[in-house]
């Protein structure tokens, strides 16, 4: 069992309309009420349980661009760029360290397929290389067991899942984002074909972005005097059921990536 979850309290009183509504207060959900607080933009998070009480604080913590599929690699490195700047980011411990991840190789079979993966690598500059046995043994003193080689990359790091969703959470609230815990959202209300808003078991949220009324907000946001430089009019949201998953829509856009830039 991993050590308990930082607990983050729930906001008591929901807002009645937010630009955005987030779903879900894992590491993905906490990220993005973040990042949109940081551009000013009101959110509130949705989270049925506890922040980060689910996935989110039951993985490894590691932080890396090794062994990445290729494709992921520009993201991971970009990842990588902001967890070395988040503590500072949300003024708290998410214990991210730059540590250095190693893949021991047990076998040549092993070895060779790090160092295919390797050709990956180059063409983004990454720091990962093959080590030997006297390096292995250097950075890991007392191992007992003889490595055919590792993968090394002193450049990605860990941190602690049950500190980082929580210490993001903190910090988007404290940017503005409503956190809301032990609340479920049953479903997304239309309207004329729009989306409108959200029913959470608590109350309902209405949705800023799709309100008719509402077509530009790239200059000052009336309500709260902020100054947002977003069209959140221009957000084209692509609205899937999930129904095998859960009762209720997925939402993304094409444009939430320009947002949180
Ligand atoms: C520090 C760190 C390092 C990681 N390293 C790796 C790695 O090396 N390799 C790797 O593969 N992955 C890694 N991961 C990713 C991890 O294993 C998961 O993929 C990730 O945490 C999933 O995040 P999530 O927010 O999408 O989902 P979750 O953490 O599951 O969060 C989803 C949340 O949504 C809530 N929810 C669901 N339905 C509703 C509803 N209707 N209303 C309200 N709330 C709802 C749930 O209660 C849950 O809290 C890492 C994660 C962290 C935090």
């Amino acid at each position: 069992m991993g050590p308990r979850v930082d607990s983050v309290p729930s906001d008591e009183a929901l807002p009645t309309r937010v630009d955005v509504v987030i779903v879900g207060g894992g590491i993905i959900g906490t990220s993005t009420a973040l990042f949109l607080a940081r551009k000013g933009v009101s959110v509130a998070l949705c989270e049925k349980g506890h922040i980060a009480h689910e996935q989110s604080s039951r993985n490894w913590g590691w932080c890396r661009k090794m062994a990445r599929d290729p494709r992921e690699l520009p993201l991971a490195i970009e990842s990588l760029r902001i967890w070395e700047g988040m503590n500072e980011m949300v003024e708290a411990e998410t214990g991210f360290r730059t540590s250095g991840i190693m893949y021991l190789a047990e076998t040549r079979a092993d070895l060779a397929r790090f160092e295919d993966w390797l050709d990956h690598a180059r063409q983004y500059q990454l720091d990962s290389r093959i080590i030997g046995s006297a390096e292995i043994a250097r950075r890991l003193p007392g191992i007992a067991k003889e490595y055919a080689g590792a993968l090394f990359t002193a450049t990605d790091g860990k941190a602690e899942p049950q500190m980082a969703g929580p210490a993001i959470a903190r910090a988007a609230r404290r940017l503005g984002a409503t956190i809301l815990t032990g609340c479920a959202v049953r479903g997304i209300e239309t309207a004329a074909g729009r989306v409108v808003g959200v029913v959470t078991e608590r109350s309902q949220i209405a949705w800023r972005a799709s309100v008719a009324d509402y077509p530009n907000r790239s200059s000052t946001d009336q309500r709260s005097n902020r100054t947002s430089s977003c069209d959140l009019d221009a957000l084209k949201f692509d609205i899937r059921r999930s129904d095998d998953l859960a009762p209720f829509l997925v939402l993304s856009s094409e444009k939430l990536s320009e947002l949180c830039g």
